[in-house]
């Protein structure tokens, strides 16, 4: 059966963006300059100035763009570095890629990011760094732990492969911590058409190192000032990202007009996530409900013809690649989430019709199962 509503559209955003990227892209064909050129160079400028930093370096990919911004501030081998269990296994595996010991805590059950107060019990004299992921389009506590990081010496690398354009009292994500990592993964709220990463910074010391370390160390071509790798960003993958990030504003307003319809519906019920306050600007990257038989909620709504998915079943914990990482504590909250969570449709393009069909479904399925919900 043909879905009525996918869970999410790439192809939906590129066909609303389809003419002015045509556009972009035949011009880099015909210019013949396809890697780290002058759509990367205006990108990084443009996107540095939308987060609110001074230098912005591009990469080849969310997990690079993490595990450079960490070599950048000089972490690696024998540091550890906090983060929550409940992200993209991503996280995870680009601390461990830049040498690094990852320790996980527990998220706060409300906002589904680092509960703070977690973060500074499981800090030790091996302790260099914390990765608050701002997950689902949620910004993590960010004062809060930059403050213990300041208070302790750490460095902050901000995971915002999930949350473009978040912001707290107009400050947007990346612009927090002492170092930001993008994904711009086709799904994320700023897409590429392929793979793509982004590092931010305001210190012009990271900048110049991951500059160094995407490209084999290179300061002059074909000599390594330091031992580098390959992530470079190429020229369509940065003139696609460049068209899109002039709708990215108006893009995440979609995101919260669709979330505002489900919330009308679903808030009753108990089982909608928890409402951002005031202050923060929350980019609904997913909207996540939560439920007690989860497996049957997600059947009946697929056979009405709505998809949904899990973000993430199985805590990185608990995967056979990372159960030998320690935890602080039992991650309660997070072990609970990962079984009871549901991401429901989210794309821009999404029709108010159809986030009304997929509100309705959900009532009646959560009602007809008796799901206990919140
Ligand atoms: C997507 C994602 C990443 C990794 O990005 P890639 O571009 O897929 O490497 C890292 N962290 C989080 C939270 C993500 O959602």
């Amino acid at each position: 059966m043909m879905l009525a509503i996918p869970q999410c559209n790439p192809f939906l955003n590129y066909q609303a963006h389809k003419t002015d990227i045509d556009s972009a892209l035949r011009l880099v064909l015909d210019k013949g300059n396809y890697i780290l050129g002058e759509n990367v160079e205006a990108f990084e400028k443009e996107f540095a100035a939308y987060v609110g930093v001074g230098h912005a370096v591009g990469v080849g990919n969310g997990t690079d763009a993490i595990t450079i911004a960490l070599l950048s501030t000089g972490i690696g081998k024998g540091d550890e570095v906090i983060t929550v269990s409940h992200t993209a296994t991503a996280t995870v595996a680009a601390i461990e890629l830049a040498g690094a010991t990852a320790v996980l805590v527990d998220i706060d059950p409300a906002t589904f990011t680092m509960d703070a107060s977690e973060f500074k019990s499981a800090i030790t004299s091996a302790t260099r760094a914390v990765l608050p992921v701002h997950l689902y389009g949620r910004v993590a506590p960010v004062n809060e732990i930059v403050s213990i990081a300041r208070e302790y010496g750490l460095v902050v690398i901000e995971d915002c492969a999930q949350a473009h354009g978040a912001a707290m009292r107009g400050k947007r994500t990346g612009s927090f911590g002492d170092i930001g990592a993008f994904s711009f993964y086709p799904t994320k709220n700023l897409g590429a058409l392929g793979d793509a990463g982004m590092i931010v910074t305001d210190n012009a010391h990271y900048a110049e190192r991951a500059r160094l370390l995407r490209q084999y160390g290179w300061q002059t071509r074909y000599i390594s000032e330091i031992p580098g790798r390959n992530s470079r960003l190429d020229e369509i993958q940065a003139s696609i990202v460049r068209v899109k990030l002039r709708s990215l504003d108006a893009d995440n307003k979609c995101r919260r007009t669709i979330a505002q319809t489900y919330d009308g519906v679903l808030a009753p019920l108990g089982c909608a996530p928890a409402n951002a306050p005031a202050e923060e600007s929350h980019v609904y990257h997913q909207y996540v409900i939560q439920v007690d038989n989860r497996d049957s909620v997600r059947d009946r709504l697929m056979k009405k013809g709505i998809a949904t998915a899990i973000h993430y079943p199985v805590p990185v914990h608990l995967q056979p690649a990372y159960r030998r990482l320690r935890c602080a504590g039992p991650l309660k909250a997070t072990e609970r989430a990962a079984q009871r969570i549901i991401s429901l449709p989210m794309f821009p393009e999404m029709r108010m019709e159809e986030a009304l069909l997929v509100a309705e479904s959900v009532n009646t399925v959560v009602k007809d199962r008796g799901c206990k919900a919140g």
